[in-house]
């Protein structure tokens, strides 16, 4: 006969409750969430619907989750005091990242960010700030949603049918193609059509952040790391030094504007190649993040330019996003 501990403890064992709690007690982890924007679309929404990664109610829902299991909500420069102490104290770590950096990181993830009395980082792409020009590839979205996007667009021999590609896998062409036949198609639309964009009713659903909102943002605990200076993907840029700018660029523009020193980046579509590896640790960045879906293991060894990120999406239910973190 058992008695009522056992009986309570073979109870939690076969619910799996208790094994997920000695794994979490023997293991340091390190989660680090990736959002692009805090946003609800509603019914219709003319630029790309995948990068919003949350509504503001399931944002505060995820975060209220966050504060009342356990994590320690830390930032890169805190990773980095971490990293270089002697024990590392604490099981388990969370940081929200953002990437891009669009305006309603401000207006929606911010309060409630403040709310909850959390960090988090935002990766800026720094040529975009302070305009009223979506980036490149909401850009896109915005002209394929239009039906805008035809194949006299695009070099001759190099035509997808635009016609019947999905939006993702047009823009995953357009991540896959050399740097420079990108920047010419994207100037054969924007010729065309960017004054849409004038439009306040349009231009306003898809916007870069101000300074002034970073540096607003960055006083009151929000991290900025790099994204670049223009959103390319690394591995599609022909010339070694470009890349170099890209990187160091952003960084050097991102510190003499806010004054803070920027310890780390995130490689635009995820693509953390070697080059880019090698050029964001000859910056002086400590940490950098792909878009590898998975947790990391907090130890002495793990590699600081490839951290692991765990994708946020709308689709994501409260129960997939609760089991995510805490399995
Ligand atoms: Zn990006």
């Amino acid at each position: 006969m058992m008695n009522k501990m056992q009986l309570l403890n073979s109870m939690l064992y076969k619910s799996g409750i208790l094994p997920l709690m000695q794994s979490m007690m023997n293991s340091k982890t390190l989660i680090i969430l990736a959002y692009h924007r805090i946003y609800n679309a509603g019914a219709y929404f003319p630029f790309d619907n995948d990068l919003i990664s949350a509504t503001p109610e399931q944002f505060e829902q995820q975060l209220r989750f966050i504060s009342a299991n356990g994590f320690t909500v830390i930032d890169f420069h805190d990773l980095r005091e971490i990293m270089h102490s002697k024990e590392i104290k604490g099981n388990r770590y969370a940081v929200i990242t953002f990437d891009d950096g669009f305006e309603d990181n401000y207006t929606f993830a911010f309060p409630l960010l403040r709310k909850f009395g959390m960090k988090a980082v935002i990766f800026l792409v720094t040529d975009c700030i302070d305009s009223t020009i979506p980036f490149w590839f909401d850009r896109f979205a915005f002209y394929y949603k239009q039906g805008l996007i035809k194949a006299c667009h695009f070099p001759v021999g190099s035509e997808p049918p635009v016609e019947n590609m999905p939006l993702v896998d047009l823009l995953s062409f357009m991540k896959t193609i050399p740097n420079q036949i990108r920047l010419g198609i994207m100037d054969n639309l924007d010729r065309e059509n960017i004054e849409l964009f004038d439009d306040e009713t349009i231009g306003g659903l898809s916007r870069p952040l101000s300074w002034a909102q970073i540096r607003e943002m960055n006083e009151h605990g929000i991290e900025f790391g790099s994204h670049t200076c223009s959103h390319p993907a690394i591995p599609m840029l022909t010339e070694d030094s470009t890349v170099e700018q890209e990187i160091a660029g952003s960084k050097h523009v991102i510190e003499s504007e806010i004054g803070t020193r920027v310890v780390s980046f995130s490689y635009p579509i995820g693509a953390a190649s070697p080059l880019a590896m090698f050029y964001v640790k000859k910056h002086g960045y400590e940490f950098a993040v792909d878009y590898y879906h998975s947790k990391n293991k907090l130890t002495r060894h793990f590699n600081p330019f490839a951290l692991h990120r765990l994708h946020m999406e709308t689709s994501l239910s409260y129960d997939e996003y609760r089991i995510s973190m805490i399995t």
